[in-house]
C-alpha cells in the first residue's frame, strides 16, 4: 500500500463512504486536459468531467492565466459593504448567457447552498407578501443536494433518510414520462388545493442523480406553466445540467416557460474552484425591495463571490460561448447518436437516451446474478484508463467538451467489450 492511501486512511473522511467497506481511494497525481493520472503514472480519461466540472479541460491554460492574474490582483474580500470587478463581470456575462429574464445574481459556495437559497428565496418570496404558502414541490427521484433545504426536496435515499424529520415541508410529484401529464396536473390542483404551494423546484429535463432519468418535454413544460399560472415559484436546478452539458448553454433554454430561479455550480467554475450561484427574476427580487430591512434575505457566506472563483467562471464562459466550444459540443452529440445506434439494440441494453453531451443506457441484467456489479463495471472501465462512474445498472457519459474524437471512441469501445464480457458471463 502506497504512503498515501495509508495516511488517508489515518485522517480522512471520505464523502458519500462507508468506510467499513475498507474501500481504497485512488491517489490522483495530476490532471490535464481530459486526462487523469494517478500516483504510479497510469492515465484515465475522464469520462465524467470529474463531476460535471472540469467540462473545458482539467487545468486549463486560460483559465489558468486569467485566474492567475487575479491572485495577484485581489484574492478576498468581504461581499457585503465591498463589491469588486470580477463578481460584477461575471453576474453581467452570466445575465447574458441564462435563461430569459433573469436578472440578479446572488453569489453563494456550491450546489448545495445554491440550491438551499433558490428554496429560501421561493418561500421567503410568499412570506414577504404575507402569502399562505410554505410547501414546496418536488419530483420524486429529484436531488438538489446535502444541506437541509436541499435534503429535504431530494427523494428519500441513504444520502437523507436520517433527517427526514427535520425537513421543510415537500410534496412530490411523479417526473413526465409522455404517458402521465394529465395525471399529474390533477394531482398538482389537489395538492396545490390542500397545501398551497411556494415553489416548484427541478432538475430541467435530466436528473443527474437519478442516473440521467430524462423528462418528457411537453409534459415537463405543463407542469411548469400550472406553476406559473399560480404563482408557484419555478425553481430550476442547473447546477448539472447547466453550461453546456444538454447542448445548449441552460436546458431550461428548450422550454417556453422560463424559471424564476435559476441554481449554478458545478461547471460554472469550469472544475477550477469551488462556487456557486443563484439567480433570480426582477419579480423576485422585488418582493425583498422594502423599506422594512427584515424583508430583505438575509444569507451570506464567509467566501460569498470570492474573486479567483469570480475570474474563472468568468475565463469559463468566455471558452463556453466561442463557435469552437459551440462546435464541440455539437460533435460530440453527433457521435453519441452514432454510438447509440450502435449499442441501442445490444441485447445487454435495455434503454438508451442522449441529450446533448451525455449520454446514458440501462443494462438489462439482474443485479443478483452478479452481486456488486456496479463495482465491477466501475472497475472494468478503470483497468481499461477509463473513468466512468456508473449508477446502479446506469452507464453514463458526461465528458469534457475538449475530449478528442479518439478518446471519445476509447469510451465507446470499452462500453461495448462491457456488454460483450457481460454477455459471455450471462449465456
Ligand atoms: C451536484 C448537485 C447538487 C449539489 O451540489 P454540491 O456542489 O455537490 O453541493 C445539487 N443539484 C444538482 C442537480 C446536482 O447535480
Amino acid at each position: 500500500m502506497s504512503n498515501l492511501i495509508e495516511k488517508d486512511q489515518q485522517y480522512i473522511w471520505h464523502p458519500l463512504t462507508q468506510h467499513k467497506l475498507k474501500k481504497k481511494m485512488l491517489p490522483i497525481k495530476k490532471a490535464k486536459g481530459v486526462i487523469l493520472t494517478d500516483e504510479n503514472g497510469k492515465e484515465y480519461i475522464d469520462g465524467i468531467s470529474s463531476w460535471y466540472t472540469a467540462v473545458y479541460g482539467h487545468c486549463n491554460e486560460y483559465i489558468l492565466q486569467k485566474v492567475t492574474e487575479q491572485m495577484q490582483q485581489l484574492d478576498q474580500v468581504v461581499f457585503s459593504g465591498f463589491t469588486h470587478e470580477p463578481a460584477i463581470q461575471l453576474a453581467e456575462a452570466l445575465v447574458n448567457i441564462l435563461p430569459e429574464g433573469q436578472q440578479k445574481i446572488f453569489f453563494n459556495d456550491n450546489g448545495s447552498t445554491a440550491t438551499e437559497i433558490g428554496i429560501k428565496m421561493a418561500l421567503q418570496y410568499h412570506y414577504n407578501q404575507q402569502n399562505n404558502r410554505k410547501v414546496m414541490l418536488a419530483f420524486e427521484e429529484g436531488f438538489h443536494g446535502d444541506t437541509f433545504g436541499a435534503m429535504s426536496v431530494s427523494d428519500l435515499s441513504v444520502y437523507n433518510g436520517a433527517f427526514q424529520e427535520h425537513f421543510i415541508a415537500v410534496k412530490r410529484i411523479p417526473v413526465p414520462n409522455g404517458e402521465n401529464t394529465q395525471e399529474i396536473l390533477s394531482q398538482l390542483e389537489e395538492i396545490h388545493q390542500q397545501s398551497p404551494l411556494a415553489g416548484f423546484i427541478y432538475e430541467p429535463l435530466v436528473q443527474g442523480a437519478a442516473a440521467m432519468k430524462m423528462h418528457h418535454e411537453e409534459g415537463l413544460e405543463e407542469i411548469l406553466k400550472f406553476c406559473k399560472s399560480k404563482d408557484i415559484i419555478l425553481v430550476a436546478d442547473e447546477v448539472m445540467t447547466g453550461f453546456g452539458k444538454t447542448g445548449k448553454n441552460f436546458a431550461s433554454a428548450y422550454l417556453q416557460t422560463q424559471p424564476d430561479i435559476v441554481c449554478m455550480s458545478k461547471a460554472l467554475t469550469a472544475g477550477l474552484l469551488p462556487m456557486g450561484a443563484t439567480s433570480c427574476t426582477q419579480k423576485v427580487f422585488d418582493a425583498f425591495y422594502d423599506d422594512n430591512i427584515a424583508k430583505g434575505l438575509f444569507h451570506g457566506h464567509t467566501y460569498t463571490a470570492n474573486p479567483l472563483a469570480c475570474s474563472a467562471a468568468l475565463a469559463g464562459i468566455k471558452l463556453l460561448t466561442s463557435p469552437e466550444m459551440q462546435q464541440n459540443i455539437q460533435q460530440i452529440h453527433q457521435h453519441h447518436l452514432a454510438f447509440n445506434e450502435q449499442v441501442k439494440n445490444h441485447p445487454l441494453v435495455a434503454n438508451t437516451r442522449c441529450k446533448g453531451t451525455i449520454f446514458a443506457l440501462d443494462l438489462s441484467v439482474e443485479m443478483s446474478r452478479y452481486g456488486n456489479l456496479r463495482d465491477k463495471i466501475y472497475n472494468y472501465f478503470m483497468s481499461k484508463g477509463i473513468y466512468l462512474r456508473p449508477l446502479g445498472k446506469t452507464i453514463y457519459i458526461a465528458c469534457p467538451y475538449v475530449i478528442s474524437k479518439s478518446q471519445l471512441h476509447r469510451i465507446y469501445e470499452a462500453i461495448l467489450n462491457l456488454l460483450d464480457e457481460l454477455r459471455e458471463d450471462v449465456c
